[in-house]
């Protein structure tokens, strides 16, 4: 089935993954942990030791033996000092141990410190003996992982609870991902740079920074460059040539729409990349074009209104770079919401919606004007999705603008 035709009867959500299979992750590389936070494994992580590596207690209080438990009161006979080799817990005593204490041999139970009267030299039960059980308040060794077994699976990223396995079996310097190198590329006669003084008729070029503050603060991008071009052709081709000889995705802006001065589309082609994707049922961004480079880059035309392109970028472009980064999905789990709106208006596309969030886990949608509405953007939270006739707001899908 050719594009055009498909384009009639496949969602957007379709036509994404349509692009996404026809991506490769990155090139590898072995980083320091310490340059590894935020980047994506490449290989799963394997428990190189037990976790935990010795039975230990799991808080402060007395190592006993259960059949001790029945006199009046038990002796302390000494400390289990932390970061030590496990002591044998002579029979008829107990022995204070502390959370992470090596379990003394012997020892069957761990009584909370709270569970006892503390005596000087003894203890006394608070709690009848029957209540202690075998096990009590002990982390087995190997409960969580024995060693050799598989801990992370390759295309996660390194988060804070990652990082901690990381540190635990010792990978100090993980395989990942490289990052992904993206440019963009802002098109349109009318604009400037923001700082400069427009002329009633110019604009400050807005999705440069759009896209600049979506992209550059993510730790498994690169940002190469922001070119900026006229809208003719050439200037348009040259950049676009140049950002693709360095970089693995490219977002471009303006210029994709069926106007006589819309060049991307062309400059695309010219430059031998396949399109993908040509126009999608979706409000606002509905020119989006999607394509894949000589050497497998990520090609995304965005139109230019700016909560177009903010919209387009978020919901199609960031799991076009997730891909590209090793990632194991697509896109995280995502929240849904429940969304306050009276209006129930249908349109026959998918409706990108900026709202705001509300403590409750509901959202309001933003007053807007439009697909050039940024002031109204400005105010939002991120975006939700309603499907083309649909009704029932109760559970909707939320991007948020930050990644
Ligand atoms: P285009 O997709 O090039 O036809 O642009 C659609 C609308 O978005 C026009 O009104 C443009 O002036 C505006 N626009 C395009 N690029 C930008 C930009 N970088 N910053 C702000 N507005 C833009
Ligand atoms: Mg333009």
């Amino acid at each position: 089935m050719g594009t055009a035709t498909k384009q009639h009867t496949e969602t957007p959500a379709d036509a994404l993954v349509r692009m996404l299979q026809q991506l490769q992750p990155v090139e590898v590389e072995t980083v320091p942990a310490s340059s590894a936070w935020g980047r994506v494994l490449a290989e799963p992580v394997r428990a190189d030791r037990d976790n935990p590596p010795a039975s230990v207690s799991a808080m402060d209080g007395y190592a006993v033996r259960l059949a001790d438990l029945n006199a009046p009161t038990l002796p302390v006979c000494g400390e289990v000092a932390i970061g030590h080799e496990p002591l044998v817990l002579p029979a008829g005593h107990a022995l204070r141990i502390f959370t992470g204490g090596c379990i003394p041999a012997g020892c069957e139970a761990v009584i909370r410190r709270e569970d006892v009267r503390e005596l000087g030299s003894a203890i006394e039960l608070r709690v009848s003996p029957q209540a202690i059980r075998p096990g009590d308040n002990i982390r087995y060794q190997g409960e969580n992982a024995k060693a050799g077994q598989q801990v992370l699976a390759a295309g996660r990223q390194i988060d804070a609870a990652v990082a901690s396995a990381l540190a635990a079996f010792g990978v100090s310097r993980p395989r990942v991902f490289r990052r992904v190198r993206v440019g963009l590329l802002i098109t349109g006669d009318e604009l400037l740079p923001p700082e400069r003084q427009p002329q009633p008729w110019q604009l400050r070029d807005s999705n440069g920074w759009t896209l600049q503050s979506m992209l550059s603060t993510v730790p498994w991008i690169e940002l190469i460059r922001c070119m900026r071009a006229v809208d003719a052709l050439p200037a348009i081709s040259s950049s676009l040539d140049q950002l693709l000889s360095r970089c693995d995705a490219v977002f471009i802006t303006g210029g994709v729409s069926m106007g006589d001065h819309d060049y991307v589309p062309a400059a695309v082609r010219d430059l031998g990349c396949r399109v993908v994707f040509r126009k999608l049922p979706i409000r606002p961004g509905k020119p989006l074009l999607g394509a894949v480079g000589p050497q497998g880059q990520a090609v995304l035309g965005l139109p230019g209104n700016p909560v177009s392109v903010a919209v387009t970028a978020r919901r199609f472009g960031v799991p076009v770079l997730r891909v590209l980064a090793g990632f194991s999905t697509a896109e995280p789990p995502r929240p849904v919401v429940r969304l306050n709106e009276e209006d129930r208006d249908a349109i026959k596309l998918w409706w990108y919606r900026p709202v705001c969030l509300d403590s409750d886990g509901t959202a309001r949608c933003v007053p807007n004007m439009g697909s050039g509405d940024l002031a109204a953007t400005a105010r939002s939270d991120g975006f939700v999705e309603i499907a083309p006739g649909q009704s029932n707001f109760d559970s909707l899908p939320f991007w948020p603008w930050s990644i």
